[in-house]
């Protein structure tokens, strides 16, 4: 198979608070090595981080040294300047939070990115990853929740993101036998994101981590979601490992294209200055 068209859009570096085990230019290795067309780094800017009662104190924010991390980009960069390969992109995960709006807003506006994605980490002051958000929920309600807001956020972003981060991944540490988000369980809900990304030209992003075993449980990509987003016409499919380390690049990507490829989607999209740029999926 060739990967050379592929391009990673989600990976996180040693400049992300979660990075300990990242080395931004071992994972440009990386990419080179398995024949990725590119690698786009987003790391983590949540300006809001729950408080945990009696554990431990996090941080106020989780924002990275995007000075920091550019400049250690430009000098990869120029390592690789010789092939011009793997093109190597410089962009955010910016984590959406209601009450952190007017921050956001500042912080897009303050930086030069080419390529955000919008994602949910926390919601109602908490971090999923505890457990607490699902107690008294169902698992629809908690999806539900996730899903709701997910969307408000990206439509009060408007023009300043590019692609919706892992909508799924509410469900990596849910204790529900439901373990996938599935259109049957969300039409609506799904139906008016999938629009809104088809109509402003946003990418649905493919996570390819969302889909490996963790603790158990192995969400899958419900096809009628992606064929859901091809009929209201969504042109842009993003692939992103969401590596936290070099060998996480690329990962997964031989399954997902083939996947992609069953459903009739024969290109990916990644980000040069903002800019949507396609390439066919061989
Ligand atoms: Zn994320
Ligand atoms: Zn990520």
């Amino acid at each position: 198979m060739d990967k050379a068209l592929y391009f990673d859009n989600h990976n996180h570096t040693q400049f992300s608070f979660d990075g300990q085990k990242a080395d931004l230019e071992k994972s440009v290795r990386m990419a080179a090595q398995s024949g990725l067309g590119g690698i786009c780094f987003t790391d983590h800017c949540d300006l809001h981080v729950p408080k945990m009662k009696e554990r431990y104190e996090p941080p106020t924010d989780e924002e990275f040294d995007v000075e920091g991390q550019q400049r250690e980009i430009d000098r990869v960069k120029a390592l690789f300047l010789e092939d011009c390969f793997p093109k190597v992109f410089k962009g955010v995960e910016i984590g959406v939070y209601k009450e952190m709006r007017d921050k956001i807003s500042e912080y897009l506006e303050a930086n030069t990115f080419d390529e955000v994605i919008a994602s949910v980490h926390y919601l109602e002051d908490t971090d999923p990853y505890w457990g607490e958000y699902y107690i008294g929920k169902t698992y629809k309600e908690a999806y539900g929740k996730y899903l709701e807001t997910l969307y408000s956020e990206m439509v009060w972003l408007g023009d300043r993101f590019d692609i919706m981060g892992h909508y799924d991944y509410i469900t990596r540490y849910a204790p529900y036998p439901e373990a996938s988000i599935l259109y049957k369980d969300f039409p609506d809900l799904l139906d008016q994101m999938l629009r809104f990304l088809a109509e402003e030209g946003k990418a649905l992003e493919i996570n390819t981590k969302t889909y490996q075993e963790y603790k158990g449980r192995r969400p899958v990509l419900d096809p009628h979601i992606l064929r859901r987003y091809l009929e209201l016409g969504g042109e842009f499919v993003s692939l992103g490992s969401d590596s936290h380390s070099p060998e996480g690049v690329g990962f997964g990507f031989g399954t997902a294209v083939e996947y992609l490829k069953t459903y009739g989607i024969r290109y990916a999209v990644h980000y040069e200055g903002r800019v949507p740029v396609v390439t066919g999926l061989l």
